[in-house]
């Protein structure tokens, strides 16, 4: 390809030079026009790329060589970063490109001008604009993390927001989910994370001495040019978060070999400032995404995102993150979303202001990193210019919030005015490309292209001159880099080309020539076309500057607009979809009046999702509570929400979770009247068996995030758990779903909603003095089950399975066998109730008596012929088989039936 192959050695050594610097990443060597990659990176890029492999030097030690042309460098970044990799970009540094190839000879210079991984992207082409981009470190103790604390720290690079933290190693799971980084960077010293942990992300090893105390030390000082962090708000606890965040430091001036003053303030996060949702619960909620494909359509998100910028994309998947737990900063986001609901108008005219603004916290982090091109500057203008039409449309607003956003846009005047006055309507995507300065801006450059454009007309007289004076009608001028400006004559009229033309090139048609007149000329334009770059890259940079200085104001602006936007649409959604604003109060109640499922909501067809409301009351203990406030008497602490598959009873608990969520976060809720007591934390739960998207699930975890629920929620938490215990044999599932009822009442008292199919657990509600049954209603009709998907206060009365079985195309002497069967197991278990003698105890404490509650449980409902019948797949049984499988347990109902002692 392009390179210098008479002297390969000294650019091998170069190249080695640079690949030992750029360690595992693949290093990509401009050579030219390409990127070209060599030895076992070129055998890699030919797989994961689908490069093609060659050899260079194929004579005496061919080395394996693949490349792509350097205008394909984004698209093959994407690709390498996407496959888990990283790139070393070595760009050719010394400036060849005014002298031309005169100077050609000697060896380029070249440096890797960057390292790049998923976490370390800054360029827009590789990056999802909706989504924050965060690299994290983990700075761990040295021994035994599972009992001790942890450090993090986290940035998006993309737009310079640095956090860190301190908390427990227990924690880590949950918040790892909250921030969700798409690389996580580690000591070399540190034991392997969990799977689950990595899985999708990028794992970045880096030496042990990067997280110590000194580096960090040392790094932040030099980043934030202080020598304490306390003004930021960290402490002596803190330590560690600080050591992750010196982490983050060293690893980004490895990688990024350019400014990072974008980075100019590392915040602390105190685990508890927010409602706290583990990592369970915001995927079986589905925040962001699906549980079943992991994408963000279908997810609360995806319904609830109407933004019209990526920065408010983003802040509104921040809000959903992290809803608040305060009623007065909630009420001051409701506040203003209520203001802009109420003026239709109003937030229409500020979504289609913001419509047109660009994004400018990753714009200023390109022109704070020394990235940014022309077009980045004209598109900070463009963003400038809509301030004034948003700012004016918030002035004088009542909500308290709108008034301070208003207050955070600075216009910039100075600067908007400044870029306006430079930057041409249309800016090219490199600098050296020249042509974005606006005629008129700086008289020097006017000057150049005046010469410039005096030269084509010079030409024109030239060329019109020579065909005149040489009688050829069709003389040619062109330009190439080899010999420049030249005139092209056709070989039909070679005989009258006059002796002053000196041959240079001879094609199949054509030859070309120069002229010393030619020659002359073209130094004048090239020297100013070399002046004017020069002017213009001048002019680039000062503007660059001028905005890199004010880029703290501009950042408090894009923040401000990024609100606005969040605001307008939710308004929007609110609108829209029908909301209404919920009340936020500080206390642990929650009462909902037809609400909907967001999602569903929007998804069923219109009109067909049937609206439920809830009332439950967390039933205060005395934990944590002074003596005298002790028990508050209500009957519907815990509901129990019984009823056939496919009636609706998850989608009714996650609604009111979801509900509780939009809440907190300050949005308007699908409802028609709320009142929302603020949750400190939301648990979701599913149980293993309904969890199906999820293939690691098992019963272990299932228990294992069950116990965390009982171990940490306290009478504020709103616990939803759906089948909870079902991924076991029913008698163990029925006992533990039973004594964690039992613990969620007696022990902590908090808003549980549990949805379930063991119908035996509505007997709580007899003994449990805030435990209510709910089910949801169906209406048998001519021996088929129709689904009202609406909840109504009691138990369900029966079991619909075989009814369900039935609507399923199970045949129908099997179903009737079944009825029969069923009919003659709940007439058995019923001569020995047990359950009935507890029912005249009602108020005995539930736990003394639950062993003999267990024990008629079983007997009731654990007939091993009813697991039998449960656990028949009858799509993979021919109707011969199933016509076998019903004699058999005719068999064996009889003789069980007979021969069981009573
Ligand atoms: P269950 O947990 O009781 O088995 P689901 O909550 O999974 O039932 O609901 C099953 C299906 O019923 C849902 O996918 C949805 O299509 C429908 N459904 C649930 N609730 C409603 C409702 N309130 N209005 C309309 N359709 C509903
Ligand atoms: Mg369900």
């Amino acid at each position: 390809m392009a390179a210098a192959a008479s002297n390969p050695t000294p650019m091998m050594k170069q190249y080695h030079e640079a690949k030992a610097a750029a360690g595992d990443a693949l290093l990509l060597f401009r050579m030219g026009d390409f990127y070209e990659l060599f030895f076992d990176d070129a055998k890699t890029a030919a797989r994961v790329l689908g490069l093609s492999l060659t050899s260079r030097d194929k004579t005496a030690n061919p080395i394996p060589m693949a490349g792509f042309p350097h205008h394909q460098l984004d698209s093959y970044l994407a690709k390498i970063i996407s496959a888990g990799m990283r790139a070393a970009v070595c760009e050719q540094v010394a400036d060849d490109s005014k002298s031309g190839p005169k100077q050609a000879k000697g060896i380029v210079k070249r440096e890797i001008s960057r390292i790049v991984s998923r976490g370390t992207v800054t360029d827009d082409a590789l990056l999802d604009p909706a989504t924050s981009n965060f690299l994290l470190a983990l700075a761990l103790p040295a021994s035994a993390p599972l009992n001790t604390t942890c450090g993090l720290a986290w940035i998006d690079i993309s737009t310079g927001r640095f956090e860190a933290a301190v908390l427990p190693y227990a924690r880590l799971g949950d918040e790892l989910a909250r921030i969700g980084p798409v690389e996580i960077v580690l000591s070399e010293a540190a034991a392997d994370l969990p799977a689950e942990w990595t899985e999708g992300r990028m794992l970045t090893r880096r030496p042990a001495w990067a997280f110590g105390p000194d580096a960090a030390t040392e790094l932040l000082a030099k980043q934030f040019g202080t020598h304490s962090l306390d003004g930021f708000g960290f402490g002596e606890d803190d330590r560690l978060g600080l050591q992750a965040a010196g982490a983050v430091l060293d690893y980004l001036n490895e990688t990024q070999k350019s400014s990072l003053t974008h980075i100019d303030r590392l915040l602390p996060y105190r685990v508890g400032s927010s409602l706290e949702i583990d990592e369970a619960t915001r995927r079986s909620l589905e925040l962001t995404r699906t549980l079943r494909d992991g994408r963000r359509d279908g997810s609360l998100l995806g319904v609830m995102d109407r933004t019209v910028t990526s920065m408010g994309a983003r802040l509104l998947s921040d809000w959903l993150a992290n809803p608040l737990t305060d009623t007065s900063s909630i009420n001051a986001r409701l506040d203003a979303v209520a203001e802009l609901h109420a003026e239709t108008s109003l937030a229409g005219e500020l979504r289609e202001a913001l419509r047109t603004t660009y994004d400018m916290q990753r714009l200023l982090a390109r022109v704070t990193t020394g990235r940014a091109t022309p077009r980045d500057l004209s598109f900070v203008t463009r963003t400038l210019a809509c301030l004034p039409k948003v700012k004016a449309k918030l002035t004088g607003r009542s909500a308290s919030r709108l008034q301070q956003l208003e207050a955070r846009i600075d216009l910039c005047g100075d600067v908007r005015g400044q870029l306006e006055r430079a930057l041409a309507d249309d800016c090219p995507l490199t600098a050296r490309d020249g042509g974005f300065v606006r005629d008129g801006f700086r008289n020097d450059l006017d000057e150049q292209r005046e010469l410039m454009q005096g030269g084509k007309q010079w030409m024109a007289n030239y060329q019109a001159k020579a065909m005149e004076e040489t009688g050829i009608p069709n003389i040619k001028i062109g330009f190439n880099k080899v010999f420049g400006y030249y005139l092209e004559v056709t070989h039909t009229n070679r005989d009258k080309v006059p002796a002053e033309f000196i041959r240079k090139q001879t094609l199949k048609n054509a030859e070309r020539f120069i002229t010393p007149e030619l020659k002359e000329y073209e130094e004048k334009v090239l020297a100013a076309e070399e002046r004017a770059l020069a002017i213009e890259l001048e002019i680039f940079s000062e503007l660059r500057d001028l905005v890199a200085q004010t880029a703290s104001r501009l950042q408090s602006t894009a923040a401000a607009l990024a609100e606005i936007d969040v605001v307008a649409s939710l308004a929007e959604l609110a609108r829209s979809r029908n909301y209404v604003r919920p009340e936020v109060v500080d206390e642990p109640i929650l009462e909902i009046i037809e609400g909907r499922h967001p999602v569903l909501d929007i998804t069923e067809p219109e009109g067909t999702f049937v609206p439920n409301g809830v009332r439950c009351e967390a039933r205060i203990t005395t934990r944590g509570r002074a003596a005298g406030n002790a028990k508050r008497d209500t009957q519907n602490s815990q509901l129990l929400i019984t009823g056939p598959n496919m009636a609706g009873k998850s989608t009714y608990i996650r609604q009111v979770a979801l509900l509780t969520l939009m809440g907190q976060i300050g949005s308007f809720v699908p409802a028609r009247k709320a009142t929302i007591g603020i949750a400190d934390r939301i648990f979701a739960r599913v149980g293993a068996s309904d969890d199906l998207a999820r293939g690691r699930s098992t019963f272990m975890v299932e228990m294992t995030e069950t116990a965390r629920i009982l171990n940490t929620a306290t009478e504020h938490s709103l616990v939803i758990l759906d089948e909870i215990g079902r991924g076991t044999s029913t008698y163990d599932g029925l006992s533990l779903a039973w004594a964690v009822v039992e613990h969620l009442h007696n022990a902590i008292g908090c808003r549980t909603l549990f949805a379930t199919h063991y119908h035996e657990l509505t007997e709580l509600a007899d003994s449990l003095a805030g435990v209510a049954n709910l089910n949801v209603a169906v209406k048998e009709w001519q021996g088929d089950v129709v689904f009202l998907h609406q909840i109504v206060p009691g138990a369900a009365d029966k079991s619909y399975g075989i009814h369900v079985a039935q609507l399923a195309g199970v045949p129908a002497e099997v179903n009737e066998r079944a009825k029969e069967i069923l009919a003659e197991l709940e007439s058995q278990s019923s001569e020995a109730n047990t359950v009935e003698r507890r029912l005249d105890r009602p108020h005995q404490h539930a736990s003394t008596t639950s062993h003999a509650l267990q024990m008629t449980l079983f007997e009731t409902a654990d007939h091993p012929l009813i697991d039998a019948i449960r656990s028949t797949d009858l799509n993979s049984l021919s109707p011969l088989e199933v016509q076998q499988l019903v004699h058999q347990w005719q068999q064996q109902v009889d003789g069980q039936l007979q021969g069981k002692p009573r």
